[in-house]
């Protein structure tokens, strides 16, 4: 098999050694003769397995005191009614930032619990930069926004000073950068893009929001009840918390979030100086707002995109097609792609532009 360049947005490459760590699991784990897939999660090897997974998300983004790390299930999709369910009452307003697709998925679900007021929307642009000098209510219950926006392509450099408790949705650049924790009142990721495959989503909550809200919530919707029952509240997804834990085992070998910071700069910014030497392509995101996890591009003769798809796929390079509500090409460029994929694909974009420029 030839190598094969993976730029899926979602599920998405991880790093080799955590698929044969999990592939191995499968079988035999640890050497129990059994299988990871048919053992108790109450037993004390699985147990050790959601502790070290939560212990290196601390680690990893040192988490301080006063905030909990939990694994849950549901995708990031159950967050965006979660957070609202557990923070928000009845009449009162949440201050939501508007850049794209999941940001109104998360205002959709907010708006079935309270009041929502969006403090800014890039929407009429397309999603092509992220709003800044708005104004956070200081009444607010709290405010919530997308750190990186899988599918326009633009990243938050800097997240706003806010008189209230800041919730983020990290699914697609978590552990991607440092973050300082202690700006947020809540954190929580999608584990299939970063942090492993998906079946499992982390989220870090500042525990003194808790226990505010009048309404009764259901215990799997309760943050409080998974706090306390560490994350095994009920069965939880065991293999999608096992790869999550041997690729964060895989970023602190190479160096934790700060080492992640610049292998991600460097290859997102070999990617963009091609995008804007190469006459034939052109970036769709504002410079200053772009990710540097997914890298959106279109063809200055959108004409070219066929030729361009095959050439690409004649490369074995996989995963690059847009978002339809981008069009053009999105090269994904997590964590665990390595550079020498950034220049697989900066290779054919050359060639392409010496043959069709
Ligand atoms: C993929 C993604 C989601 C949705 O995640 P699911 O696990 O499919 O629910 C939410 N937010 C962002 C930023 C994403 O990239």
């Amino acid at each position: 098999m030839p190598k094969i360049h993976n730029f899926s947005a979602g599920p998405s490459i991880l790093p080799r050694q955590a698929m044969e760590a999990g592939s191995r699991a499968c079988l035999d784990f640890n050497g129990t003769g059994l299988s990871l897939l048919e053992m108790s999660h109450r037993g004390k090897e699985f147990i050790g397995v959601m502790d070290q997974a939560i212990s290196l998300v601390k680690e990893l983004l040192g988490v301080p005191s006063g905030y909990s790390v939990v694994f849950v299930g549901g995708g990031a999709s159950l967050q965006f009614a979660m957070v609202p369910y557990n923070l928000l009452d009845e009449g009162e307003t949440a201050a939501y930032l508007d850049t794209g697709t999941w940001a109104n998925k998360a205002i959709k679900e907010a708006n079935l619990f309270g009041n929502v007021k969006v403090v800014a929307s890039s929407k009429d642009a397309n999603y092509n930069f992220i709003p800044k000098g708005y104004a956070i209510p200081a009444d607010a219950k709290y405010f919530h926004c997308t750190s990186n926006n899988t599918i326009f392509g633009t990243q938050m450099q800097h997240f706003p000073e806010s008189p209230v408790p800041v919730v983020c949705d990290m699914s697609s650049d978590i552990f991607s950068r440092p973050v300082d924790v202690s700006k947020f009142g809540l954190i929580y990721a999608g584990a299939q893009k970063n942090m492993g495959i998906a079946g499992c989503t982390m989220a870090i909550i500042k525990n003194d929001l808790l226990g505010k809200v009048k309404r009764k919530i259901p215990s799997m919707l309760d943050y409080k009840i998974h706090i306390e029952g560490e994350s095994m509240y009920n069965t939880p997804p065991v293999f999608p918390v096992y790869l999550a834990m041997e690729t964060l085992k895989w970023v602190k070998q190479l160096g934790g979030v700060n080492a992640m910071q610049k292998r991600n700069e460097e290859k997102a910014q070999r990617l963009y100086t091609e995008i804007d030497a190469n006459p034939l392509f052109k970036g769709t995101c504002a410079k200053e707002d772009r990710s540097r996890m997914n890298v959106c591009f279109v063809m200055e003769k959108p004409e070219l995109e066929d030729a361009f798809n095959k050439a690409a796929e004649a490369a074995n390079l996989s995963g690059l097609k847009g978002h339809r509500s981008v069009g053009g090409f999105r090269a994904s460029i997590y964590n665990a792609l390595e550079l020498e994929s950034i220049d697989a694909l900066v290779a054919v974009m050359r060639d392409f532009a010496r043959k069709h420029g």
